[in-house]
């Protein structure tokens, strides 16, 4: 494989969402790129997340590629929260259009990526042992990749179908009438589980840590509103550029703390009562920063749990303690609650009745076993930089990605890491992560800026410079400080229990808001990269 490729300009690792469009970049800039992509067809984390009832959280028509006037006039999203089918269907539709699979391979997964300091050259290793080597090598791997299994002992013994949802069959499961076990309440577990609760026959639910919900409220693009949609694309993504997080929804200017009781719940109840994320991240502007503010609106989230759930224990079981609203990232849902009011669903504490392993038969907790026809782990990912620590990669040197990222990735703009060469980032650490299409677009075509800036002045390596990249991970630092959610355990913060090392939070996103994300990048360009060094 290595012989035919010999004059690739660049190697992209992942056909996602990031991979499709570099790959549509470089084209137009003239560059031989190949994507590698482990599964069998474009779309990441939508190829992979086939879990019954995954979509999005971002209104569908803020979510699509923006740079794409065709695109944008034919392709028509059915609903205003778009489910996984039909958002994989709109990256196939996307691959054909700008024929981006011809150069694309699939069914491989990168292990390696080693740079030839002489040769300025990055060689990539797949799992079938084939090379691939270009100058520049793009990672596009997706900060949700890496899915993590629970560190359960047993795993191995149960005798039926087990799935983590980041790889629920393409064929599907038939649920109808069975026992199903899932272990884990995050965002996908809360899809999953409000959605398979009225096939199966028993759904028992292990939680080790509730979290904060919202409702969705979901529903069809109507035709009107599809035309309506249609004509002020450009209105909507200027809106998403105008915000901190990409979504159409920006933080009140208002302190929820300086209102009185009545105006901050009827504003509340307003949120609670629309679409999308506005209850997040178009809360009054104190609420994810002040511990006041946020203690009011937990406050007030309890008791909405508290109507929903029937029973007052189940209720009190399904409220997060160890975290303020919104301090993690807030899952949306459609009737979540309500199923607790089933029959057939039973929810257990395994901070009460810990679970000891997994069996033959199902999982046993300290008080007794349950007996299971299916398991799903909802178990997460190990975020951002999981996947990075899944690929061997080693720059000039020797130098290892992995090693030099332990205790704190070294990014310039979250686009570069120090001592790495021609590698470019996508999503990576330190960048701003809000509506990731968006920040996708964003970072992409700021490459390829860089890119076209080397060839016109001749460069054909580029890396950042030491001092400002201690100056960027300090900003990004200073950026976290004072935000609730930094205080957090999460994916966001870095925390995942099931991976070893992987227990002390850090600084992994760009939280000083997209806008001011924005500005910065474009200084950096506007300036001539100075805080690059090419060659
Ligand atoms: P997650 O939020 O990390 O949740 C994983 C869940 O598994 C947590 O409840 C965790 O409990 C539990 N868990 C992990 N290991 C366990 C163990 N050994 N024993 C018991 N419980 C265990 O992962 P996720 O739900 O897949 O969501 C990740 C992110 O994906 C979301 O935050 C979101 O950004 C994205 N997502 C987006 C959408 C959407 O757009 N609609 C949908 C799904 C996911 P602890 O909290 O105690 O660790």
């Amino acid at each position: 494989m290595d012989q035919p490729d010999a004059a690739l300009d660049a190697i992209i690792i992942g056909a996602g969402i990031s991979g499709m469009y570099m790959l549509h970049r470089m084209r137009g800039l003239g560059m031989r790129a190949r994507v590698i992509e482990a599964g069998t067809d474009v779309g990441g984390t939508w190829y992979w997340n086939r879990y019954p009832g995954a979509r999005f959280d971002s209104e569908s028509w803020s979510y699509g590629y923006s740079f794409s006037e065709e695109v944008l006039r034919e392709w028509e999203w059915p609903e205003h929260f778009s489910a996984q089918p039909d958002t994989l269907r709109y990256l196939e539709f996307v691959a054909d259009k700008f024929d981006l699979r011809r150069d694309m391979r699939f069914g491989r997964r990168v292990t390696a990526a080693h740079f030839d300091d002489a040769r300025t050259l990055w060689t990539v290793t797949m799992d079938d042992g084939a090379t691939l080597s270009a100058p520049i090598l793009v990672t596009a791997l997706g900060p949700l990749s890496a899915f993590t299994l629970p560190n359960i002992p047993g795993r191995e013994d149960f005798r039926g179908p087990a799935f983590h949802t980041a790889r629920w069959p393409r064929e599907g499961i038939d649920l109808r009438g069975k026992r199903v076990g899932i272990i884990g309440t995050g965002a996908t577990a809360i899809q999953c589980i409000q959605t398979i609760a009225q096939d199966v026959g028993h759904l028992t639910v292990f939680q080790r840590t509730p979290n904060w919900a919202a409702p969705l409220h979901n529903r069809r693009i109507t035709p009107e509103e599809q035309a309506d949609i249609k004509s002020r694309y450009a209105e909507i993504f200027e809106r998403c550029r105008q915000t901190d997080t990409c979504f159409i929804h920006q933080a009140d200017p208002r302190k929820a703390t300086e209102l009185s009781a009545a105006e901050r719940e009827a504003f509340w109840e307003k949120l609670y009562g629309e679409p999308g994320f506005g209850i997040w991240v178009g809360n009054f502007r104190d609420v994810l920063v002040d511990p006041k503010a946020n203690a009011l609106m937990t406050d007030w989230a309890r008791g909405k749990i508290r109507q929903r759930v029937k029973d007052p224990a189940i209720a009190d079981l399904l409220t997060p303690r160890n975290h303020g609203f919104g301090t993690r990232r807030l899952p949306l849902e459609s009737g979540y609650y309500e199923v607790y009011n089933q029959d057939n669903v039973t929810l257990v504490d395994i901070n009460t009745t810990p679970i000891e392993r997994i069996t033959e038969r199902g999982i046993r907790c300290t008080d007794r076993e349950h007996a299971f026809d299916v398991l799903i782990y909802a178990t997460g990912f190990d975020g951002v930089t999981g996947p990075y620590d899944r690929i061997d990669i080693t720059g000039p040197g020797g130098r290892r990605l992995r090693d030099d990222w332990q205790a704190m990735p070294r990014t310039l703009l979250g686009m570069m890491a120090e001592g790495f060469p021609n590698l470019l980032m996508v999503l990576g650490p330190h960048t701003a992560r809000g509506n990731i299409p968006r920040n996708i677009e964003e970072l992409v075509d700021w490459l390829t800026g860089l890119l076209q800036f080397m060839r016109d002045n001749g460069h054909h390596r580029v890396e950042p410079r030491a001092e400002p990249v201690a100056d960027w991970v300090r900003h990004v630092e200073q950026a976290a400080e004072g935000l609730l959610f930094s205080q957090v355990d999460s994916w966001q913060t870095g925390v995942n229990r099931n991976v070893e090392g992987r227990q002390v939070r850090r600084t992994l996103g760009y939280y000083g808001g997209a806008v001011r994300f924005r500005r910065k990048i474009e200084a950096v360009a506007a300036g001539g990269y100075q805080e690059f060094a090419f060659r």
